[in-house]
């Protein structure tokens, strides 16, 4: 799964939603804002290159002149004889964050979409799923009547009518694409529709998939075209009962019994969804333990919550290696063999099958061999400023791969904090993105969330290094707004190093998670020690007190020569504390 900086930056994944108004505002004034970032990481990380860098972002800038700041708004005349100053391949969350940052620096500025506005993330990904997942929520909620009746409730007979449910995720994607289009169109963003394909340096052609017949010239060029699901060979897709994320959200069916070959995130999330819906759901995992991704420790405690006490059974070790759709009413059947003696295991017969076994890179037909870029598993290979690189290794000029396409990180906020980098350095200010500061969630019920190392990771990095690494634990159960819901299900885990007090992973478990995680992240990105974060004050009370239990639960050691002492001997504090006791004696 999939993790900071400080940039001065508007437009961020978060800003889709309220889309039109904050572009406008960005447009009528440019002024310097907050990148606020979010997210999830297992299977994100897993295709990436992992960087470690603990030192703030903001410490890490290198003055450099400042390029095309003093443009003028998007719109005017590009510098240098280009069509534009920047160009961006693809209208995804990636695409849309670095283009309304590029108009906020005065980038004449183009995005190339060859599908709908909004790519994945608005279309088929965080949008439509948390849609889904707001209702599976709910459901468990109705459904729950020993939680309800504990706090006196009672609900007769919740149903849903499907339908409706698949109504509320389109809908709420389809506003959310508009308000992403209102939001560049407002700021002047030339969207450009058709496939794009880079032709030579600093240029593009788009129209028709294998037909352009436009070409612009840009300063710089951004490939943001991101990703599509990953289907393994042998398994055949029909849509109907053989599917990807991508027809899954569309809920077109809600089968009896469903198997789900993939438990990282995405896989996970349906799996909330299609049971609190009422399906019967089985797993199938290739590695030997469930949500191989996640911290071992969260993994296994998501496992009692999150799969023991529903409708879930898995097979783990395993491989799908033949999926056939359903036909001639026979059921879906699924061949399973040892992942790694390769030997038949079993046939499974269900209703449907969900492929969630990852995602693979977009960046078919761009063009790469005309500037000698060779992929990576379909990646575009880049370096920490997301800047391309050649079949030699060295960086293409003027040309940049954000989001899924370059398999860093594969998070809606992380491609847009990417595009925000990329602008910043085409602005003058240079920036690396510290991706270990990134935090990632799992939107199930209760949610799941991360940022940084796991638990075997630190130890790893520590053994290498040569230092300590300490754990501490907190539970919802200690905490009480977390009882007041009847939610105390939930651990929050703290890795640290105790000689510098540097936070190393923060992973959480429990209600609101994905909130949660957002004090951690900005504290390692900001490079927030725990002496400091332990002295934070914290409204009592709201489920923060869960981070703010962790922090103060770390123990710090002291540095040489600064033992702690306590500032007032106890003997000064007892002849304080007489004293005052006697003044308030003689004033009875
Ligand atoms: C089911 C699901 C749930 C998810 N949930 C979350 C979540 O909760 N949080 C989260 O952070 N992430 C989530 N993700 C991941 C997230 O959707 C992606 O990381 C994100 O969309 C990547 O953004 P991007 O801009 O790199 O690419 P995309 O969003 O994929 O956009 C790329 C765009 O480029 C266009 N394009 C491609 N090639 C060309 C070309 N040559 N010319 C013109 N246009 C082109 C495509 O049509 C597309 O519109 C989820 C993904 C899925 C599948």
């Amino acid at each position: 799964m999939h993790s900071g900086v400080a940039v001065s930056a508007p437009a961020s994944a978060s800003a889709i939603a309220g889309g039109g108004a904050r572009s406008e505002a960005a447009a009528a004034s440019r002024r310097p804002g907050g990148i606020r970032l979010c997210g999830l990481r297992g299977e994100a990380l897993a295709r990436g290159s992992l960087r470690i860098s603990h030192a703030p972002a903001a410490a890490r800038r290198v003055a450099a002149p400042r390029a095309a700041a003093a443009a003028p708004q998007n719109g005017a005349v590009a510098g240098g004889g280009f069509d534009y100053d920047l160009v961006i391949i693809g209208a995804g969350v990636g695409g849309h964050g670095a283009a309304l940052h590029a108009v906020e620096e005065g980038l004449k500025t183009a995005i190339i979409e060859g599908d709908v506005v909004g790519g994945t993330c608005v279309n088929r990904g965080c949008v439509p799923s948390k849609a889904l997942l707001a209702v599976s929520g709910r459901m468990r909620e109705l459904h729950d009547e020993h939680h309800l009746k504990s706090m006196g409730l009672q609900v007769s007979s919740p149903g849903y009518d499907r339908q409706a449910v698949a109504d509320h995720a389109n809908n709420l994607a389809s506003k959310i694409r508009s308000n992403l289009t209102n939001s560049m169109k407002a700021i002047g963003v030339d969207i450009l529709t058709g496939f794009g394909t880079i032709v030579g340096k600093q240029k593009v052609r788009y129209g028709k998939v294998g037909f352009p017949d436009k070409e612009i010239t840009a300063k710089n060029i951004i490939i943001a075209t991101g990703s599509v699901p990953f289907v393994p060979k042998g398994i055949e897709i029909d849509g109907k009962t053989v599917f990807t994320s991508d027809h899954a959200l569309k809920l077109e069916s809600v089968p009896d019994w469903i198997a789900i070959v993939g438990s990282g995130y995405i896989g996970l999330e349906f799996s909330d969804v299609y049971t609190a819906l009422g399906s019967e759901v089985t797993f199938v995992e290739a590695l030997d333990q469930l949500m191989p991704g996640f911290d071992p420790e969260i993994a296994k405690l998501a496992q009692r919550v999150l799969i023991n006490t529903r409708k879930i059974d898995y097979h783990t070790g395993v491989f799908a290696s033949k999926i056939t759709p359903a036909k001639d009413g026979k059921p879906v059947l699924i061949e399973l063999i040892d992942a790694k003696t390769k030997e038949h295991r079993e046939t499974l017969e269900v209703d449907a099958a969900l492929i969630a076994t990852g995602r693979a890179p977009f960046t078919n037909g761009l063009g790469l061999e005309n500037i000698n870029v060779v992929t990576q598993r379909g990646f575009i290979p880049v370096d920490e400023r997301m800047q391309v690189t050649d079949a030699d290794g060295n960086v293409v000029p003027n040309l940049f791969c954000i989001g899924d396409a370059n398999g860093k990180l594969m998070l809606a906020h992380a491609a847009s904090a990417q595009g925000i980098s990329v602008i910043e350095q085409i602005s003058g200010r240079d920036h690396i993105l510290n991706h270990l500061s990134i935090p990632a969630a799992c939107f199930t019920h209760p949610e799941i969330s991360m940022v940084g190392l796991t638990e075997p990771q630190a130890r790893e990095k520590a053994d290498k290094e040569g230092f300590e690494v300490s754990v501490v634990k907190t539970s919802f159960k200690a905490n009480t707004k977390a009882l007041a819901e009847n939610e105390g299900d939930g651990i929050a885990k703290l890795i640290y190093r105790p000689d510098t007090g540097e936070i190393l992973g923060v992973h959480i478990l429990g209600l609101h998670a994905a909130d949660l995680i957002h004090e951690a992240s900005n504290a390692m990105a900001l490079g927030t020690r725990l002496q400091d974060i332990k002295l934070a004050v914290h409204a009592h009370p709201t489920l923060s007190e869960v981070l703010d239990e962790l922090f103060k639960a770390a123990k710090l050691q002291p540095k040489e020569g600064q033992e702690r002492k306590p500032k007032h001997p106890p003997q000064l504090l007892l002849k304080v504390l007489s004293f005052i006791t006697s003044v308030l004696s003689s004033k009875q």
